[in-house]
């Protein structure tokens, strides 16, 4: 199984945990998590919510900085 890597981001990136009403927001999505949070493992999350949705942090960057403008 090579789903390891979509759990994490790469560079710039961070995912975004899948579960709905979930704001949880990191490097990795952990089984920790999915564990502690959603009292799931990370394929039975998969499974029910897809997969991590990838942010980039540099346009999280940018919506920052368009809102910082707004005053
Ligand atoms: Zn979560």
């Amino acid at each position: 199984m090579d789903e390891k890597s979509s759990w994490n981001s790469i560079g710039d990136e961070l995912v975004k945990c899948p579960v709905d009403g979930c704001d949880h927001i990191g490097h990795i999505i952990t089984k920790v998590h999915c564990r502690m949070a959603h009292n799931m493992t990370r394929g039975e999350v998969r499974k029910k919510y897809g997969m991590p949705t990838r942010l980039i942090t540099k346009s999280l960057r940018q919506v920052k900085m368009e809102g910082a403008r707004n005053d």
